[in-house]
Formats: structure tokens, sequence, C-alpha cells
């Protein structure tokens, strides 16, 4: 069994404290001589949400570009006219039509402009929670169609 690595005493519940910048495994009563650190579980929590999506998680859509200049096309407006909208300068407009990455704000600025996701999530990002929950869903979906046949 696990002993505490303060006192000594044997662990009932394992928990993690940082004390003087050092963390140990140590018993609830020497918890208190320091500050409590997360203890990461291995079990997943059945309503676990999934991790809201971060600006650095994702990744810029193939063929932006195309997409950039499709919706532009749409509205009638030249790269300069849509560049003085979104207050850039044309050769940026051009660079990103061709699918040329550019600074975050600038994207963030012609997806708020033409409406459209030009940034996506990869899928490597999807937390294990996610994937559960979908299966859920499924068998869920299959136990609707049961009684509906
Ligand atoms: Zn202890």
């Amino acid at each position: 069994m696990a002993e505490c690595e303060i006192c000594g005493k044997p662990l009932l519940t394992q928990r993690k404290a940082r004390i003087d910048g050092v963390v140990f495994t140590v018993c609830e009563s020497c918890l208190k001589l320091g500050e409590e650190m997360p203890v990461i579980m291995p079990v997943v929590r059945k309503n676990a949400l999934p991790k809201p999506i971060v600006g650095e998680d994702c990744v810029l859509i193939e063929n932006f570009g195309e997409k950039i200049r499709g919706e532009r096309q749409k509205r009638g407006l030249t790269q300069e006219e849509l560049a003085s909208k979104i207050s850039e300068r044309a050769s940026l407009i051009k660079k990103a039509e061709q699918s040329i990455e550019l600074e975050e704000n600038v994207i963030k600025k012609l997806e708020k402009f033409l409406c459209v996701k030009l940034y996506e999530k990869p899928d490597a990002f999807i937390p294990k929670g996610r994937e559960e929950h979908a299966v859920l869903t499924l068998g869920d979906v299959a136990e609707i169609r049961r009684k509906r046949a």
C-alpha cells in the first residue's frame, strides 16, 4: 500500500499536495500542509462535457482561399473593396485568396464579415469523452428505431 510521503502513514486515499514547490503523495492530514493538486483519475466521467473549442486547437480549412474568393464574388466585391470593408490592405486579400495563411486577426475579420467558418477543429483534438458520447447516441438511435419498427 502507498504511504504518505510526509508522515509515512498508509494511505487509504491518494491525495497530491504541493509543498514548497514539490508535489507529494500525502494523507488527508498532511494535505493541509500544502496546496492540493488535482489527481488525474483514469475513469472518464459520463457527464463530463467536451472541452470548449479554443483558438489554438483550430486550423485553417483546406481551400480557405477559394472560400473567401467565392464569398467575395457572391457579394460582388473586388479585392480592394473587401479589403477596405475590413480595414486591411488588398494585398492581404489577394494572399488569402491564394490560401496563404495570414495573421489570425485578419482571418477572423474575414470570417466575421463573410459569415463563413475558415477555421476547423482537427479530428485529433476531439476529446475522448465525446467519442463515448457518440457511441451512446448511436445506441439511442438504434433503440428508437427498434421501437418504431
Ligand atoms: Zn501524512
